[in-house]
């Protein structure tokens, strides 16, 4: 694949910085040292100004030189933006560019904790917290859709880069258990100085939730690089790319490709900032090699535009090689700066603000990529040769008046005419080669023909029936598959759907009944969270927030009211709620839209048999001339219409329809793995709770189960599981899929 390339010779360039948002992070405790205002009616301001004695936590000056900063933004978000109205100011533009055409990138820098991750990807939990990829692919399909005269395909790769290697996260073998078992992505350079990527696989999206599901493979694949430092990993810079085309906009012979690079950073904080060693303080050091790079080409722009040099040392980190294109070239570009409002955050926030405003300065040049497709222009020139030939032949009266037509040179004229009528082109023309006066007479018939069709079949809706009737019978199918979705949160469906149906035992408290689980294989997310936990090699205070310390002796020792109260206080347990409520929702707008579509159909029917027996009570009344026929009266008219809006109505519900059952599909997946980690996480405070409980002096929680009287009554282990086998479907057939994929590929 080629990475960038370089584009010396692009026509008509015009100059653009990239545009520079600051986003940041909510916090209860903000500083208050900083100010936001009004640049001159061009974008915002955010000026600090510190008190010389400001102090950190840890007692270090914040900055004992300099008291007073001003910095420029395109935007600042406001700390409580919701990440809709994100994806709005910022996504939204960025798309649209790469659905245009133009090479697009939006990438996050900030230090580790400040919400890059969180702006490019989302937030795992809520599903108003998805970020702008997930946002990104819905208005790419959505755009595919509406934008159905050419056609359309989208690409997506997903690459770490973490300690100079590249490592494709779009794998999709089940064994990576660490980043090094993900294939490497090599980095080649040839003799045009085009950079390429090697080995970073390429999946075709025909959906959104195609694209959507390779999101969570990649993520999946990128939680095993996480590191003890952060949730996510804050030490290596993921890039996700969409590849798009657009092939005969409007009829033409033009290709459109696009890359959109949605880019999350590592961590820009210091190396003294981060408590590292041995092998972290050589990945620390490694983050800041790649940063550091990306900071002198940023210089190095900024002096070109000064003409001040010429060379840009892109090809020094693999990072900077692949966003070659982002940063000064064919690309539409913006920076989302994070930064933390704390006041021990205040001396890293500046930094990030002080890099952004050199990289406000950096001039990119984008140019529409558009190019003529050869190979339809050649199919286009050989048949207008032909015409042109037939014509020539024609004029010199070589042709003369022709023979009568056979039924296969009828057929064929027939197709001919079919095609010159489709054709959304303006400049098309009717291919009847050879040209003869019987083939012209014959090609009118044939046209009128078409035209008196069309026009009686507007009676029906402006569509032939046949065309409806396949319509219908498509979308038929995907209503079903929504209404039987509905029914089944309804709790009236034969099969249930896992999450819904399995809600009323979701939260069931663990019941000491209950047998023990087999041995269940853990993802690579969970599996690695758990690793980190052995290696804490302490015991904890508290388990997701809540207190293992739990002084009621009959909470303590009733596992059902254990489970109650860890509900109560965890906030997994209460976002998990707030996905409930949504998705709820979400089923309730489905079944109201679904109701909609089917009573528009009904109405739609109705209308098209009344205007039937308009038809032949007018046929019977003596009316029966053909062009009579043809006139709709007035009745018949209002009928006409009334279909016409019916049939917008439920092109409108239909849209809603599709939309909704992939967000449905969306908040499954997050309940799902929400539900996963509730009971992991209770399982883990559960047994140090019993572990406090009986035993005073715990040395280390995670050496052996809690061995006690109550425990070996209830395992709290065993117990708060009981819904694994029936609940994660989704997630076992995944793993089915991945291990039978990999078997096929074994045989290959
Ligand atoms: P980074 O990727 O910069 O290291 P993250 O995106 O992982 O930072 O954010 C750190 C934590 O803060 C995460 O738990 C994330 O969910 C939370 N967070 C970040 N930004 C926001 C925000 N705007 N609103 C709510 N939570 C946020
Ligand atoms: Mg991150």
């Amino acid at each position: 694949m080629p990475a960038e390339a370089k584009d010396d010779a692009a026509p008509k360039r015009k100059s653009e910085g990239i545009t520079v948002f600051l986003r940041m992070r909510p916090t209860k405790h903000p500083s208050k040292f900083y100010d936001v205002g009004d640049n001159e009616g061009k974008g915002q301001s955010l000026r600090w100004d510190i008190p010389p004695d400001a102090v950190t936590k840890d007692g270090e000056y914040i900055n004992n030189t300099k008291t007073q900063w001003a910095f420029k933004f395109d935007q600042v978000l406001p700390m409580d933006i919701s990440q809709a109205q994100v994806f709005d100011r910022v996504g939204k533009h960025v798309v649209q560019n790469a659905l245009d055409g133009y090479n697009s990138t939006v990438f996050a820098y900030g230090q580790t904790g400040s919400g890059k991750t969180f702006t490019i990807t989302g937030g795992s939990e809520r599903y108003e917290d998805r970020g702008i990829i997930p946002r990104a692919l819905s208005m790419i399909f959505q755009a595919f859709r509406e934008r159905s005269d050419c056609s359309w395909s989208a690409h997506v790769s997903y690459m770490e880069i973490y300690n100079e290697q590249g490592f494709d996260l779009l794998n999709e073998s089940s064994g990576a258990k660490a980043l090094q078992d993900l294939p490497r992505v090599r980095m080649m350079e040839d003799e045009h100085g085009n950079f390429h990527l090697r080995n970073l696989s390429m999946h075709r999206a025909t959906s959104e939730e195609e694209a959507l599901n390779l999101l969570f493979l990649g993520d999946t694949n990128r939680a095993i690089s996480e590191t003890a430092m952060n949730q996510a990993s804050s030490r290596s810079h993921c890039l996700f790319t969409v590849f798009l085309e657009c092939r005969g906009a409007g009829g033409s012979d033009k290709v459109r490709r696009s890359k959109l690079h949605l880019v999350d950073l590592a961590g820009s904080e210091r190396v003294h900032k981060t408590k590292s060693d041995g092998i972290t303080l050589n990945e620390a050091k490694y983050i800041n090699t790649s940063l550091f790079y990306l900071e002198m080409v940023i210089v190095a722009l900024n002096e070109k535009n000064k003409k001040a040099r010429d060379h840009i040392p892109y090809r020094n980190s693999m990072m900077t090689s692949v966003l070659r294109d982002s940063l000064g070239g064919n690309c539409r570009t913006v920076m989302i700066a994070t930064c933390s409002a704390e006041k021990p955050q205040t001396e890293e926030s500046i930094s990030t603000c002080r890099f952004a405003q050199r990289v406000a300065l950096v001039k990119n040049d984008a140019v529409l990529n558009e190019e003529t497709d050869p190979s339809v222009t050649i199919a286009r020139l050989k048949s207008e040769v032909s015409t042109l030939r037939a014509e020539i032949g024609y004029l010199k009266g070589e042709a003369g008046e022709g023979d009568e037509l056979t039924d296969a040179e009828r057929a064929e004229l027939h197709s001919a005419c079919e095609v010159y009528v489709k054709s959304r082109d303006p400049d098309e023309t009717l291919r009847v080669a050879p040209l003869t006066l019987t083939r012209i007479r014959d090609c009118f018939a044939l046209l009128k023909n078409m035209v008196l069709q069309a026009l009686a079949s507007q009676g029906t809706g402006g569509s032939t029936d046949e065309q409806l009737k396949a319509t219908l019978k498509e979308r038929d199918n995907e209503i079903a598959i929504l209404v039987n979705m509905v029914r089944q949160a309804r709790g009236g469906g034969t099969a249930p759907t896992p999450s819904i149906a399995s809600e009323a035992k979701e939260f069931s408290p663990p019941s000491s009944e209950k047998k023990a689980e087999p041995v269940r294989r853990l993802d690579p997310r969970e599996q690695l969270a758990e690793d980190r936990a052995r290696m804490k090699h302490r015991l904890p205070d508290e388990v997701a927030g809540v207190s293992i310390y739990v002084d009621d002796a009959e909470v303590r020792d009733d596992p059902k009211r254990a489970w109650l109260y860890f509900r109560e206080k965890c906030r997994i347990a209460h976002v998990l709620e707030d996905n409930k409520r949504v998705l709820k929702e979400k089923y309730c707008e489905a079944k109201a839209c679904g109701e909609k579509v089917n009573a528009t159909r009904k109405a739609i029917a109705y209308l098209k048999q009344s205007i039937e027996a308009i038809r032949r009570e007018r046929a019977i009344e003596g009316v029966v001339n053909e062009d009579d026929l043809q006139k709709a009266d007035p009745e018949e008219q209002r009928k006409i219409d009334a279909i016409a809006q019916e049939k917008e109505v439920y092109k409108q519900n239909f849209e809603s329809l599709r939309r909704l059952k992939t967000e449905i599909e969306h908040v499954q997946k997050m309940l799902e793995s929400g539900r996963k980690k509730l009971q992991k996480e209770y399982d883990e405070w559960y047994a140090h709770v019993l572990r406090r409980g009986h035993n005073k002096q715990p040395t280390n929680a995670w050496a052996t189960p809690p061995a006690s009287p109550a425990q070996s009554a209830v395992s709290p282990t065993q117990s708060s599981q009981p819904k694994e086998e029936d609940d994660n479907e989704d997630v076992r057939a995944f793993y089915a899929a991945k291990a039978e994929l990999e078997a096929l590929r074994a045989k290959q």
